[in-house]
């Protein structure tokens, strides 16, 4: 039987034509038609003016740093409950990350505890310099309340919007928010562009610092002139016309993750133990992946039961991002913790969300869950 994988790129004819066409009109690299136009597409479909395309989210979080002023000494409030590259781009900077628990009731970060962490790492005399807030799992943060605590504390925010393109807060889109924004296009995301990512921004001098330290800090001058370090960090023209592809229908992507979700959720609806990522009422998620927990006051079966029956049936799964506060890199970080991320991870999978998964392969994996969790 043919391996079910967690999130495949999903890849249609269109996606080829656009990167054979751009190959045969000889934009190949560094830059070109297509990465300009994926730059404008990404920024409209975030609502905002300026797109850099960039090599990866990563280097789009470091850029966004760096752009914010972050250096070293200073802080950055940072969500535990995330995928390691958010947090590693603040040790780029020769920052230290300040991690901030989630919201049970979102997976989010937590304004609450967001509000404990500024007071009192402003109380300590830290300069708290930015915070990165992820909009985890293609669904928004609760922005309306982060965003005031943020500016009353007078710190930048960057959205890590690397998992939420076409998601939405209120009228709001995700990447819309803060002083810029960071998405991926890394291969497991709802659009790839085989990997690259992008910062998006309203502001015309974040941009052009971006665009600039992306191409190793070069001046504009006909030799090399170079004032500052900089970075290879640009998107190539190639990767942005495959992106562009891929772009041009994510709506049909972000529908076909819906029906994925609302399959398995009736599917499952009358398991014991099992609960959803719960959707906040203020916006509508991407549904990038589907993630359960498993609790352990109604189950007897655990996380790596499930995972380990659905491997052995050739079924990918992962467990729920292990946040950055119990990784041993970070383990001298100082953390704002309730105990809701280790709970969503100890119990937390994520299930094969893909959208070219067919509705036969969605079939065989929730038998495989059944099989586990009613045992
Ligand atoms: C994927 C991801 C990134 C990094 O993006 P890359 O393109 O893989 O460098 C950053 N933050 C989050 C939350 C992600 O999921």
């Amino acid at each position: 039987m043919r391996r079910i994988y967690l999130s495949p790129p999903d890849v249609t004819s269109n996606d080829r034509e656009m990167l054979l066409a751009a190959l045969d009109s000889g934009w190949v690299a560094p830059v070109g038609p297509d990465l300009d136009a994926f730059e404008r597409e990404v920024a409209a479909t975030c609502g905002r003016s300026h797109g850099v395309g960039l090599a990866s989210g990563t280097a789009a979080l470091h850029l966004a740093l760096l752009d914010a002023s972050v250096g070293p000494g200073d802080e950055v409030l940072v969500s535990t409950f995330t995928f390691a590259a958010t947090a590693n781009a603040v040790t780029y900077c020769g920052a230290k990350p300040v991690f901030v628990d989630a919201d049970l009731s979102t997976w989010q970060m937590s304004p609450e505890l967001l509000e404990q962490a500024i007071g009192a790492r402003q109380a300590a005399g830290a300069r708290v310099a930015a915070a990165i807030v992820v909009d985890l799992y293609g669904q928004c943060a609760d922005y309306d309340r982060i965003v005031p605590l943020l500016d009353e504390g007078e710190i930048s925010l960057i959205e890590d919007a690397a998992e939420a393109i076409g998601a939405s807060y209120g009228q709001h889109q995700a990447g819309s928010f803060g002083r810029s924004a960071v998405l991926s296009f890394n291969g497991n995301k709802i659009i790839t562009s085989s990997g690259g990512g992008m910062l998006v921004t309203d502001d015309q001098a974040t941009a052009t610092r971006a665009r600039y330290l992306a191409t190793q800090a070069r001046e504009p001058m006909p030799h090399y002139e170079h004032t500052e370090v900089g970075y290879n960090y640009r998107l190539s023209n190639l990767l942005a016309a495959f992106g562009r592809g891929q772009l041009s229908d994510l709506d049909r992507r972000i529908g076909r993750r819906r029906e994925i979700n609302e399959r398995y959720r009736t599917a499952l609806a009358e398991i014991e133990g099992v609960e959803f990522m719960p959707i906040a009422d203020y916006g509508e998620p991407n549904y990038w992946l589907t993630c359960i927990t498993i609790d352990p006051a109604t189950t007897t079966v655990d996380r790596e039961t499930i995972r380990l029956h659905l491997e052995a049936n050739d079924v990918e799964s992962r467990p729920t991002w292990k946040p950055m506060h119990l990784q041993p890199v970070f383990s001298d970080a100082v953390s704002f913790i309730d105990g809701t991320s280790e709970r969503l991870f100890d119990g937390g999978l994520c299930l094969p969300s893909g959208s070219s998964l067919d509705s036969g392969d969605q079939d065989r994996v929730i038998d495989l869950l059944r099989e586990a969790l009613c045992r």
